[in-house]
């Protein structure tokens, strides 16, 4: 069966699983969304013997319909390689009575490597098979962890070039490191003389300048992005549910058929949706529990049916959830008016105008699978003290997050169900964050000392990722002003022609 997607904005138009993943975002500005969510067609019996890699391909041919098998197998082949530590890809430790499903043992050491990786392969052959010629050139701006995992996705992938412009003072120094030192001749990183807000303005320019794009034409290019609401993101991210719960049943913690919990920490809304997804096609899961940091836009939302962006922007340790327009959302909205695009459009229109909108009954009636929760900065170092007090496991501060969330949530509801939680950084990656949660004399070392602290208490070897950084060279050092990023765009791609 062919499985084709369409526009949460536009009821009319259709288009190919390839066609959504080389567009990105539709015309219309709405996101991609299949016609229906497909049912698995093996069973979890079948699927709890089966690898990472043959599960992706169980999973991911049901929603990308015009891949052959060769093509798909090829990508997941790529992608769940070597650049793993583990060759189970996503580990399920069970730390005191809950699971962490540890999604950071990538190349970048956080989640979104999970599709990042793939996402380059996706991409490729999505172009082959609509007969585009052209390089793909990847604009991306990043306040840190995306363009790391993008350049370390897309380099060396043949038929790619990939350009990242960073703010030069707006990351932290591990960040900023481990996108300098980015191998492969194909990348490009470039620090802009301004914030976040300059660079995104600045790439979202590049992409809607015709003339530019005219011109690149000419030269054998054309842009693409490798944004979280690319469609090829959202479908790698629903494989490690189906994983999980298949582990779960080998390891005889759960019987056949029961229902699970899952807590995600959230931000842009695309690895619970993923996980919403994932329950759709048969995965038994109960209730997906949305965990938010003191940016709880969308506790808020859960909890009132309205959603207000129109408040203070905290900054905190968990700054990859540091969001107020979780742009995934919109495909949620779109599924509970009913797929809707004309009632889902004046929505967003009004969160545009207002930065506001309220749901009706109806629709707040089909959120019964979500739960909203929230934790404050101190409540998230607290759990990060008191987990590796109780059971020596260090986490994150964003997994801490959805720790602390889902133990309030079981004490409260006093639901027994089986509790995942989905684990999306290493702890070396926010070393002094987690270090001085657990101990605040460790506030006055730096981090990279903090790093040999970490390996002595958790007993965890330093990752590959956080290793490389200490000795590599710096091998980008291009700076431009947020008004040059053009002609940088034009140099970098003329010097390679
Ligand atoms: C991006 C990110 C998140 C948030 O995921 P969304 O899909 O945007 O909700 C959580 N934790 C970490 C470490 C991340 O990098």
């Amino acid at each position: 069966m062919n499985l084709l997607y369409k526009s949460t904005r536009n009821a009319e138009k259709t288009v190919t699983a390839s066609q959504a993943i080389l567009k990105g975002l539709a015309e219309d500005g709405g996101l991609f969304v299949p016609e229906n969510i497909p049912k698995l067609d093996v069973t979890m019996e079948e699927l709890k013997d089966m690898t990472y890699q043959e599960t992706a391909y169980e999973v991911m041919k049901q929603f990308l319909t015009d891949f052959t098998e060769e093509e798909l197998k090829h990508c997941i082949e790529s992608a769940y390689d070597q650049k793993f530590d583990t060759e189970v890809i996503a580990p399920l430790v069970k730390v005191g009575d809950t699971f962490h499903l540890e999604l950071f043992h990538g190349a970048t050491i956080a989640f979104k490597d999970m599709a990042l990786s793939i996402l380059p392969h996706l991409l490729t052959t999505a172009a082959k098979k609509n007969h585009v010629t052209k390089d793909i050139v990847i604009l991306t701006a990043t306040s840190g962890d995306t363009g790391k995992a993008a350049l370390a996705g897309f380099a060396d992938v043949p038929g790619t070039k990939i350009i990242v412009f960073y703010p030069k003072d707006g990351v932290s120094k591990v960040q900023e490191l481990q996108m300098v030192t980015q191998k492969g001749k194909n990348t490009s990183v470039v620090a802009i003389h301004g914030n976040f807000d300059n660079a995104q303005s600045g790439v979202k320019a590049l992409f809607e300048d015709k003339a530019l794009e005219e011109e690149l034409d000419k030269d054998g290019y054309q842009f693409s992005s490798a944004n979280s609401i690319n469609i090829g993101r959202l479908v790698p991210q629903v494989v490690y549910y189906v994983y999980a719960y298949a582990k779960l049943l080998e390891n005889e913690e759960i019987q056949s058929g029961e229902q699970i919990n899952v807590t995600v920490p959230t931000g842009n809304f695309g690895n619970i949706l993923a996980a919403y997804y994932a329950k759709q096609m048969g995965v038994p899961i109960a209730k997906l529990i949305c965990a938010s940091n003191e940016n709880k836009v969308l506790f808020d939302f859960f909890k009132t049916g309205k959603y207000d962006r129109n408040r203070e922007f905290v900054l905190t340790s968990s700054p990859s959830m540091d969001i107020l327009i979780s742009s995934n959302l919109e495909r949620l909205i779109y599924a509970i008016a009913g797929q809707d695009a004309k009632k889902n459009t004046e929505l967003m229109e009004l969160l545009k105008t207002e930065g506001y909108y309220e749901i009706t009954p109806e629709m707040k009636e089909k959120l019964n699978d979500f739960v909203g929760g929230y934790a404050s900065e101190e409540e998230t170092e607290a759990a990060i003290r008191e987990t590796y007090h109780s059971t020596g496991y260090v986490m994150d501060t964003h997994t801490a997050v959805a720790s602390r969330v889902c133990k309030v949530y079981r004490e409260n509801i006093k639901d027994n169900k089986k509790a995942l939680v989905i684990s999306t950084a290493s702890p070396y990656k926010f070393a002094k964050s987690v270090m001085t949660a657990i101990d605040g004399s460790y506030g006055t070392m730096d981090e990279l000392a903090l790093i040999d602290e970490l390996e002595k208490i958790s007993q965890t070897p330093v990752p590959k990722a956080i290793e490389e950084i200490r000795n590599a060279a710096i091998l980008h050092t291009k700076e431009c002003n947020a008004d040059e990023m053009k002609k940088t765009v034009k140099e970098i791609l003329r010097a390679e022609v």
